[in-house]
């Protein structure tokens, strides 16, 4: 099994010559990139996958692993129930474990306004066909029989699931690797090559690779590499917490969040605990630029936002980060290959006190391991899904904003139509790109 999460210790398993062309070159190899290459080698075409680091190390194997269409917004929730089903196609016919389980998800309601809103959404998502529905306080003693808590009800998807992040998009790469796609790891993209006003291809470190259609799915470095193109989305990313305990007896409940804390169990028998709602903002140019687009969600998750005045050398957003380089130069991707912020520790030991006081039957278990990761996150709590319409042959599909692991696989099969002119299947027209420059009011996406 993988450590978790992945880092640039692990020995690059996709080596490798870079090639001279290809039919679509995917910057990035988190799930995004890797199942857009998995859907276009499906198709019979020769995608490219450039990685700076490795395969996974950054947001995808750094999350929890839910797989949930609890709490979608709406445009999302056709495409999440498309996700349900590819990854149990993919759990069936890879060939490699994932790690997938069916094991529900359950918001526990603190107060009568968690209550609302969970009503809200489940009264807007029952006609998509999902099948959340809402406990009483005696139904939530049922479904988390251990708990030393009550709550006035609950919101729960029995058909949620969960996956191993760090076993599941290395295993489904190789998928892609078998179905044709090229992955080269330790291959920073430095920007795209263009010739008559279009995508000719890309420009690594390692050389360029000749290509008609390029992805950028480069997950918390997207905005960087896209601004020195002139492309604009105003992506920020927070730092969020995870950690890992030794094994403990299972409770048998389903993934669970309520205010402060969220858990779920892990395949190896410990359980995966976060500060749910947890985060940190790194000011830097970036974020003063895209500040006003972020007001609604500041305004509406005031509490959970923490700010530091200034992000660590190298990151996306850091101060000293370059925002020009020459293509024939080391670019600001190169010198980061992984995004590995150090865990604040205070918020996950409150967050591990607080689940051994709901379980003390589980005798308060004990952290095996710590670590946090960058979400890319953007002011409406939904991606950029589309084509720029500026640059031909350039896609966009990045700002997951915290819950692309899950989606990962139907917006992987999406961008491979996207990019060969085949139906979509989806009403795609909220994750336009033009929605943040074409004077559109911000709509917020739920954060439930
Ligand atoms: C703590 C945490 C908890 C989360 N929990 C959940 C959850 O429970 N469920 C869920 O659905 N989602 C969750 N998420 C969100 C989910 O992990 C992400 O939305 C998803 O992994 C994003 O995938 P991605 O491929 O877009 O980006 P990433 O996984 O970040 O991958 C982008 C890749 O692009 C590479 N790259 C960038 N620029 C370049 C370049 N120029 N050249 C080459 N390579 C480049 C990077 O190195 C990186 O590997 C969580 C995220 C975090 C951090």
């Amino acid at each position: 099994m993988n450590a978790f999460p992945l880092g640039m210790d692990q020995p690059v398993e996709h080596g490798g010559t870079l090639p001279e062309d290809a039919d679509v070159v995917i910057v990035g190899g988190g799930i995004i990139g890797v199942m857009t290459a998995y859907f276009l080698a499906k198709k019979g075409l020769r995608p490219v996958v450039l990685e700076k680091g490795r395969v996974a190390a950054e947001q995808s194997s750094r999350n929890w692993g839910w797989i949930r269409q609890q709490g979608r917004d709406l445009a999302e929730l056709p495409i999440m129930l498309e996700a349900n089903r590819i990854w149990k196609t993919l759990a069936a016919e890879g060939g490699e474990d994932l790690g997938l389980k069916t094991v529900g998800v359950c918001y526990l309601a603190e107060n009568e306004r968690d209550l609302s809103e969970y009503e809200g959404w489940l009264r807007d998502a029952k006609p998509y066909g999902v099948d959340s529905r809402m406990l009483s306080s005696g139904e939530v003693a049922e479904a988390l029989p251990s708990i030393t808590r009550s709550f006035g009800g609950a919101l729960i998807t029995p058909s949620d699931m969960k996956a191993e992040p760090w076993i599941a998009v290395p295993a489904l790469a190789r998928a892609a690797v078998r179905a044709g796609a090229v992955i080269i790891e330790n291959c920073a993209v430095r920007g795209l090559d263009i010739a008559a006003g279009r995508v000719a291809g890309v420009v690594t470190e390692k050389g360029q690779v000749k290509a008609p259609e390029v992805v950028v799915a480069g997950g918390a470095w997207s905005s960087l590499f896209l601004r020195r193109h002139g492309v604009s989305i105003p992506q920020l990313s927070v730092q969020a917490l995870v950690m890992a305990t030794q094994p403990a007896p299972d409770l048998d409940v389903p993934a669970t969040a309520m205010s402060g804390l969220a858990w779920r169990r892990r395949s190896d028998g410990g359980f995966t605990i976060a500060p749910g709602g947890w985060h940190r903002l790194h000011i830097g140019p970036d974020a003063f630029r895209a500040l006003p687009k972020f007001i609604p969600q500041l305004r509406a998750d005031w509490a959970g936002t923490h700010f530091s005045p200034a992000g660590p050398s190298g990151f996306p957003d850091a101060w000293s980060t370059k925002r020009a380089w020459q293509m024939d130069a080391e670019s600001p991707f190169e010198r980061m290959r992984v995004l590995n912020p150090k865990p604040h520790m205070p918020p996950l030991q409150k967050a591990l006190d607080t689940f051994g006081d709901l379980f003390p039957a589980l005798g308060r278990p004990k952290m095996k391991q710590a670590w946090a990761g960058m979400i890319d996150t953007m002011p409406d709590i939904v991606p950029v899904v589309d084509r720029a319409a500026a640059i031909p042959g350039l896609s966009i599909c990045t700002g997951m904003c915290g819950h692309g692991f899950g989606i990962g696989p139907a917006f992987g099969r999406v961008m491979a139509d996207l990019v060969t002119g085949g139906d979509v299947g989806h009403d795609l027209s909220r994750f336009r790109l033009e929605r943040f420059s074409d004077g559109s009011k911000i709509e917020l996406g739920p954060i439930i």
